[in-house]
């Protein structure tokens, strides 16, 4: 069976640069991918999607029929994609036999698909058929302050909770900032506490519970560094996937099946 990869991060963290990283690196190495894209109102995409969204929904004829702006817009559009994903599903079961990984790429904005019913219907569709993982994709450069590092954090955690399927965090363009300290910050709990409690504008007990939660939550994960732009890391990101398989089969299959 194939490992479904559900890509999420910030606007610009480089999930759909990264998806395009994956997606060659497949062509390379002949492991055997197949692609959905859910993003909407992508305009250019760099891979060739074996699923688009965008054939299937047109999101400007949806903002134009629905009266919404561009946000909304991409929500209902996912929305309506979401009352049809049985057949995406089948689809991809048809395909399953020939097919090591599927890569799921989502929209641009990070809220519309882990804070609406469409992301939770298409995540629970895919992860009740097959091993599931979430990547959530971290622009490292932009999260070397420890106060940000923190928020991106605990949206993951959120993430974590809300899906319980196995979590990796990609620390993404380390061709511009290695990821070193994030890894230093998730091991030694009391350097990261250190560097928050430097920042003098957050309440230090929060910022000490909010440390105690994150140490908690690191226990529960998988990181890799990677570069989407050179290829960097990216055999060990496949890795890093495979053995959230596994953790797939031994706590998510486990609990699904017991609860039929
Ligand atoms: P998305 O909104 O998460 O899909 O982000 P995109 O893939 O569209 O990337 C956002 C921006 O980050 C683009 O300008 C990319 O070229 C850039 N980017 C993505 N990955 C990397 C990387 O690994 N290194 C560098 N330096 N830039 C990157
Ligand atoms: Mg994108």
């Amino acid at each position: 069976k194939p490992i479904i990869v559900i890509v999420i991060g910030m606007a610009g963290s480089g999930k759909t640069t990264l998806m395009h990283r994956l997606v060659a690196h497949c062509h390379e190495t002949g492991k055997r991918g197949y692609v959905v894209n859910l993003d909407p109102a992508v305009t250019n995409l760099p891979y060739g999607a074996n699923i688009d969204i965008r054939d299937t929904v047109k999101y400007k004829n949806v903002m134009k029929e629905y009266g919404l702006g561009p946000n909304g817009g991409i929500l209902t559009s996912l929305n309506l994609f979401a009352t049809k994903f049985d057949e995406v599903v089948g689809l991809v079961e048809k395909r399953a036999p020939e097919v090591d990984y599927v890569l799921v790429d989502t929209p641009g904005q990070i809220e519309i698909f882990t804070w609406s019913a469409s992301g939770a219907i298409i995540t629970e569709a895919f992860a009740s058929t097959f091993p599931t993982v979430v990547t959530y994709v971290v622009d490292t450069p932009r999260s070397t302050s420890p106060v940000t590092f923190m928020s991106n954090m605990l949206y993951a955690c959120g993430i974590l909770y809300k899906t319980r399927l196995p979590l990796m965090l990609a620390f993404n363009k380390t061709d511009v900032t290695q990821h070193e300290f994030a890894v230093e910050w998730m091991e030694d709990f009391e350097k990261f506490q250190d560097a928050v409690e430097c920042d003098k504008s957050y309440n230090a007990n929060l910022s000490r519970s909010l440390c105690l939660v994150l140490d908690e939550f690191y226990q529960n994960l998988h990181n890799v560094g990677v570069s989407a732009v050179t290829g960097a890391g990216i055999e060990n990101f496949f890795q890093t996937v495979d053995s959230c398989g596994k953790e797939y089969m031994e706590n998510y299959r486990k609990e699904l099946d017991e609860r039929r």
